[in-house]
């Protein structure tokens, strides 16, 4: 199997990297396409090789890039397309529409369109942003969606693309991703949990946070069964199970974090629970990020642990990287 992997250097796509890899061949792009390989810096043994080089050093991974992005999958030609590159900076996409819909919605739009004749499945994730928060019941993949922000709407477009194009598609939602490659909320909390004594954090907003790690072993095994049954193509939501609110996730972290590493320098005394509205930002978000997740787990075979589970792990890695044993 030939795997094109978008995003490489992404949370998601890090991790893919390595769960992806007893799958097939996997060529893994980042914006800047592909560096040459740790066995490529001799020179080609022979014509075809060197061929095969100048075809790779071609590739393009910008999804701002449409037309190198089609040149891409046809000169590829994956089995699978893996889309985990995006825009992703919520607030910022406020005042940037129209680059964050060219890399949420337009590329994959061409990602889907290019895969459709070459019967390639495309695999791709969206967010639990695409709904408008209301009610506390988790989100049934059917519900009525209806984005708060620009970031949203460009995602919910994304989808709405990939349905439009008719290619056989995995279309994962997730939520409050983490993983000890890139910035987010975990590593910022443990930050702040060693430089201020007192920490504030949003208590009105329920979701399930979700490892980057737990989202590629999932993509791996539905890919795997996919490719025995394309019945199962289609929109699934993906997070951990149980949930919380961001003043319940940065306490169990950092409880975790403290017990583990007592002798780290933590200042932190007290976090305070806050409304949404004490952290004014430009996008709205939804207080309901909840997701449903019977049908993947129906339909993959699969038992999602619970959020838990996974933040009292990244609270010992994380922590071992910056903490003298
Ligand atoms: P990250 O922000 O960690 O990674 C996104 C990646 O996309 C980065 O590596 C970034 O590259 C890359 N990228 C941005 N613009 C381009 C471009 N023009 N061309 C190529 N690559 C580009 O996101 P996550 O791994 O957390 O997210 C994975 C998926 O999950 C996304 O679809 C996201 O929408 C979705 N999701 C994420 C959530 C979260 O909490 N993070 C929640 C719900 C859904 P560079 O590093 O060079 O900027």
């Amino acid at each position: 199997m030939r795997i094109l992997l978008l995003g490489k250097n992404g949370q998601v796509g890090w991790a893919l990297q390595r769960s992806l890899a007893p799958l097939g061949e996997v060529i893994a792009l980042d914006r800047h396409g592909l560096r040459p390989r740790d066995d490529e810096e001799e020179g080609p043994r022979d014509d075809q090789e060197a061929s095969l080089r100048a075809q790779r050093s071609n590739l393009c991974g910008d999804l701002s890039n449409l037309d190198g992005l089609t040149h891409t999958v046809a000169s590829v030609r994956p089995d699978v397309i893996v889309n985990a590159a995006a825009y992703t900076a919520v607030d910022k996409a406020e005042s940037e529409a129209d680059a964050c819909r060219t890399i949420n919605t337009d590329a994959v739009a061409v990602l889907a369109r290019a895969a459709s004749p070459m019967g390639a499945l495309l695999v791709h994730y969206s967010t639990d942003y695409v709904f408008n928060g209301s009610g506390d019941t988790p989100w049934l993949e059917t519900d009525t969606t209806g984005p708060l922000n620009v970031y949203g709407q460009s995602k919910l477009d994304g989808e709405n693309a990939i349905a439009f194009s008719g290619c056989t598609s995995l279309v994962f939602r997730t939520s409050w991703v983490y993983g000890l490659h890139g910035g987010n909320f975990a590593k910022t909390m443990l930050r702040f949990a060693q430089e201020r004594e007192q920490l504030k954090v949003i208590n009105d907003q329920c979701g399930s946070p979700t490892s980057a790690e737990l989202i590629a072993q999932v993509t791996a095994q539905a890919i795997r069964v996919t490719q025995g049954n394309v019945a199962l193509r289609g929109l699934y939501h993906l997070a951990a199970a149980g949930e919380t609110t961001w003043y319940g996730y940065a306490q169990r972290l950092i409880d975790q974090a403290r017990v583990q590493y007592p002798d780290a320098p933590w200042k932190v005394q007290s976090i305070e629970p806050v409304p949404t509205s004490a952290f004014p930002t430009a996008a709205q978000r939804p207080h309901n990020s909840r997701l449903n997740t019977r049908k993947l787990q129906a339909a993959f075979g699969l038992t999602l642990p619970r959020w838990e589970e996974g933040v009292d792990g990244f609270a010992a890695l994380a922590m071992s990287k910056t903490s003298a044993p």
